[in-house]
């Protein structure tokens, strides 16, 4: 099949999906990209993420006026230049440090901003939310709800952690993990002088820790200065979460009932970080609970060659090591590598897609149970406490 015939098909217009984009854009491959939103902002998705160890494979697949523009999505203006790249854990109800993980390269943004970088020059289909897929031996034809309808001889499922795609390729095993934690975030404004007095005794982008009395994970995060909010504060994120086995049992369903939660659960924060917390529950307009939830087979079936998954689609894991994006953008680099070698004729369609498979099964598989296991030990301080002895993955350094 001559490689201008059929397009690829992205499901899928997060970090993944727009990458990938933009590496077939640059090879000259025809691909249609589509998402279920109306538009890039029509949900609040304001977090940061760092990207680390697959920043250079990050910046590899960009053209270079959209390389530059990265560095602009940082949470703090020009932090690279001067960042020590320390990561912070501390004891939350002491307020002293457990570890300061070492420097290593990396870029810590926005992710809104991230994903309306990488939308330059790149025409997504919005309000196409797919809802069925057919394959035959030569092509794959996605249909989404509002009746439109993309042929193309791959379909990329880079839908996160719900992927629909998922449901077609496994549809035994699709659902997600809950573990037994629940959480709750938002974003509050630092004046200044708070902002500095963070920054100095703990961290100016982020830190985390552990309450001991009560196993509460506590993590606060910059989003954005003044600079670039316009306002004069910095806007942070501080989240909380907690051991929950039984979720129907504990009552989370008012806002009144989250913040009597929050308040129960982060008592023993320390007193100099007590007014983070107060801040947040000030801000319940804008609680953000995120399902704790993975899904470690990171494998799936297409016996016709037609389907691959690629980011929290293919790999769902939770945030506790911040290493999920970067996971996708391996597998984005993979895979067109792997194109780049088909296109030559070095290997072989089949070849490719079952070599894509492997290599992201041995990667991300592992990758999400240790994500798994550093949320349940962010919930134990028995065991974080001599995380050196208990080998805990929350603390140790991530590694592709
Ligand atoms: C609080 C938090 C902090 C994090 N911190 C880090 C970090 O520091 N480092 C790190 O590497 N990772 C981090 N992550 C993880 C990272 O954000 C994700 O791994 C990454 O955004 C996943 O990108 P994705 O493109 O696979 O999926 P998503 O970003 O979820 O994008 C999926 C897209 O698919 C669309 N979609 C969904 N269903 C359909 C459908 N049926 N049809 C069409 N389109 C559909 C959605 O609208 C969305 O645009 C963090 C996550 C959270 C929640």
């Amino acid at each position: 099949m001559s490689w201008d015939q059929l397009p690829i098909l992205i499901s899928g217009a997060g970090i993944a999906g727009l990458l990938t984009a933009q590496a077939l854009k640059q090879l000259g491959i025809p691909y249609i990209i589509f998402d279920r939103d109306e538009s890039v902002s029509s949900r609040g998705q304001g977090w940061g993420i760092t990207l680390h160890w697959a920043l250079n494979d990050f910046l590899s697949l960009l053209p270079q006026d959209i390389q530059k523009k990265v560095y602009e999505c940082q949470v703090l203006e020009n932090f690279h230049l001067n960042d020590s790249g320390n990561f912070v854990y501390i004891n939350a109800e002491s307020a002293k440090s457990l570890v300061h993980i070492p420097p290593s390269k990396r870029l810590r943004v926005r992710r809104e901003q991230i994903r309306k970088t990488l939308l330059e020059g790149i025409d997504v289909n919005w309000s196409c939310k797919t809802v069925e897929v057919r394959t035959t031996d030569t092509e794959v034809t996605v249909t989404c709800e509002n009746g439109r309808s993309f042929t193309g001889k791959l379909l990329i499922g880079a839908e996160g952690s719900n992927s629909i795609t998922r449901r077609f390729t496994n549809p035994d095993n699709y659902q997600l993990y809950d573990l037994p934690v629940r959480f709750l975030g938002s974003t509050v404004e630092l004046t200044q002088e708070e902002y500095d007095q963070v920054s100095k005794h703990f961290d100016s982008l982020l830190f985390q820790g552990t309450i001991p009395s009560n196993n509460t994970f506590f993590w606060f995060s910059l989003l954005s200065s003044p600079a670039y909010n316009g306002s004069s504060f910095y806007q942070c994120q501080v989240n909380f979460s907690w051991n929950c086995a039984d979720k129907a049992a504990e009552k989370f369903d008012t806002v009144e009932d989250k913040i009597a939660v929050i308040k129960k659960v982060s008592s023993g924060l320390n007193e100099n970080l007590m007014f983070l917390r107060e801040k947040m529950v000030a801000a319940s307009d804008r609680f953000m609970e995120i399902r704790l939830s993975d899904w470690p087979y990171a494998d799936f079936d297409d016996k016709q060659g037609r389907i691959i998954l690629v980011g929290d689609a293919c790999h769902a894991m939770v945030m506790y090591r911040g290493e999920a994006g970067n996971h996708a953008i391996a597998d984005v680099k993979l895979f067109i590598d792997l194109l780049g070698k088909c296109r030559k004729e070095e290997i072989s369609w089949q070849e490719m897609i079952h070599a894509y498979k492997d290599d992201v099964k041995a990667r991300a598989g592992p990758a999400v149970l240790l994500s798994r296991q550093a949320c349940l030990d962010a919930h134990n301080w028995e065991k974080l406490k001599d995380f050196e002895v208990n080998k805990s993955p929350l603390l140790a350094l991530r590694k592709k």
